[in-house]
């Protein structure tokens, strides 16, 4: 019996604006999709948050012994500059402005991304597509939306007729728009506009002949409309109708509901079972955004270099930080938020490392498996990771009672506190112990710090045999000094 068959879990499901319990399509299997990054700039926090909620959705459904397919797209071509279809393509634009070709931005981006997510313990995805390499999947289902009647070309670009979709069905129903409330609230089509109306969406995009971005088509050489990819490629991998597709919440609209859209177009049913939407993290009550340049790099995070910080924070410390917040609420960043959630953090590893130190004895005043219940309901409850840590710092205070001579626990009890913590913190939080010892961070900030005074000296002395070797040695552990205005600061890569 596999723990799953125990547990009912509720989940919000956006198209319904309801907490819904979970019924899998396919009992014990899981079929999720995530809309990836466009990988054109550097991950900020806002998207590892979005990310991070998902892997510990992902976390949570394999700890309970679900098989669960999880596919991750990376966005590689037909994204336009601020979601305006008449822009120019992110990624193009980027490979046009460094002078470089698109897939060196791509490469270079997807790596980042990656690394990234590795520092803050990201499971990797079971699949992760890439729209680039499903260009004949997208010409494909183009041709069956045309042939069910739902897209017209004009131009060499090809587009999604919204009014007609509409009377058959309803667009909008993710988002609770209404087609009529649209039309009203949008510009008028202009002079150069191929678009029967502003609503319709380019299925295919006409290429100009300065755009390097291009494959051939039916219809001319182009490229596929940016919500096109995560039709295709969550429907190949994941079945016609699947569980979940999830995302940030500033994707329902335009980007989910045309998915729903294009779905319901081509192939006649409902494409997602439960729809789910991680809220935005928030920088001085602004949504954190490349675009905007309100954002705050992870790499920023580690090393501390960034004005809104008061020092260095380890990866986990910002996971934990972020996995305070419930994934569908609003987080704001600051730097006193943050020092909090270390403090937490410190209390908890504290408290965990003491477990296996605890007399016992031969009665318990903590009742584990009430307490290991309550931490299964928080996570059934749309997965209120806030609840789930409240429930953990319950533990922790009868650890520490416990470690003071003041409440008693027997040794079976003793064993299934350490196993629920473990599973809770480790294993579903994601959360890691050896990158979360604040207490270690300062030690070593403190090192360095020494031995960067100890470089300024010597060069001082004119003793660059000396300050280089500090240098170089230092490089070799993986910190890197960076000499600037300010002084010397470092890095840890
Ligand atoms: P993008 O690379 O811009 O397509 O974004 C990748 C993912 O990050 C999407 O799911 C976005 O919804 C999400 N995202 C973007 N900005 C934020 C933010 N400030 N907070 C949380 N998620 C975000
Ligand atoms: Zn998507």
């Amino acid at each position: 019996m596999q723990a799953y068959q125990n547990q009912s879990i509720k989940i919000h499901n956006s198209l319904s604006g309801k907490k819904e319990v979970f019924e899998a399509l396919n009992e014990g299997h899981i079929g999720m999709y995530v809309c990836g990054p466009t990988v054109y700039s550097n991950v900020h926090l806002g998207n590892c948050r979005t990310f991070m909620s998902f892997d510990m959705i992902f976390r949570y459904f394999k700890h309970l012994g679900y098989k669960v397919r999880y596919v991750r797209n990376i966005t590689d071509a037909g994204h336009m500059v601020d979601d305006a279809e008449d822009g120019e393509d992110k990624i193009a634009k980027k490979a046009r402005l460094e002078q470089l070709e698109p897939m060196e931005v791509v490469q270079r981006y997807t790596l980042d991304f990656h690394n990234t997510l590795a520092k803050f313990n990201l499971l990797p995805p079971s699949i992760e597509p890439t729209a680039t390499g499903h260009i004949i999947e997208q010409i494909e289902i183009i041709k069956e939306i045309f042939e069910k009647g739902y897209a017209y070309e004009a131009n060499g670009s090809v587009y999604f007729d919204v009014a007609k979709f509409n009377k058959t069905h309803e667009y909008g129903k993710l988002s609770g728009r209404k087609l009529e409330d649209m039309i009203t609230n949008t510009r008028e089509l202009t002079a150069q506009d191929d678009k029967k109306s502003p609503q319709d969406f380019a299925l295919w995009k006409k290429a100009e002949p300065q755009h390097i971005m291009r494959w051939p088509s039916p219809w001319g050489d182009g490229f596929p409309g940016w919500h096109l990819e995560c039709t295709v490629m969550s429907t190949k991998y994941l079945g016609k109708t699947f569980d979940i597709h999830g995302g940030g919440m500033d994707l329902k609209f335009p980007h989910h509901e045309c998915e729903i859209a294009q779905a319901e177009a081509s192939y006649g049913q409902p494409p997602v079972r439960y729809w789910m939407h991680a809220n935005m993290l928030t920088m001085n009550g602004k949504k954190m955004a490349k675009s905007t340049g309100n954002n705050i790099l992870p790499g920023e995070i580690f090393t501390g270099e960034n004005e809104l910080l008061s020092k260095p924070f380890s990866p986990s410390v910002v996971r934990f930080f972020m996995m305070q917040a419930h994934y569908a609420s609003i987080l704001d960043l600051s730097d006193d938020a943050i020092l909090a959630s270390e403090k937490g953090f410190t209390k908890l590893m504290e408290a965990f490392d003491a477990i296996s130190g605890l007399k016992t004895g031969d009665k318990s005043d903590f009742d584990v498996k009430a307490w290991e219940q309550q931490c299964y309901a928080a996570m059934n409850d749309d997965f209120n990771t806030p609840i789930l840590i409240a429930h953990l710092f319950e533990a922790v205070r009868h650890i520490n009672l416990i470690k003071e001579g003041k409440e008693s626990i027997t040794a079976t009890d003793k064993e299934a506190l350490q196993q629920t913590i473990n599973n809770f913190v480790f294993e579903v939080l994601g959360l890691e112990q050896k990158a979360g010892n604040a207490a270690d961070t300062e030690k070593l900030s403190g090192v360095v710090e020494m031995l960067i005074q100890f470089r300024k000296e010597a060069r001082e002395n004119k003793d660059f045999a000396t300050s280089d070797k500090i240098r170089d040695q230092l490089a070799e552990l993986g910190i890197q000094l960076k000499d600037g205005k300010e002084g010397t600061t470092f890095s840890v890569s």
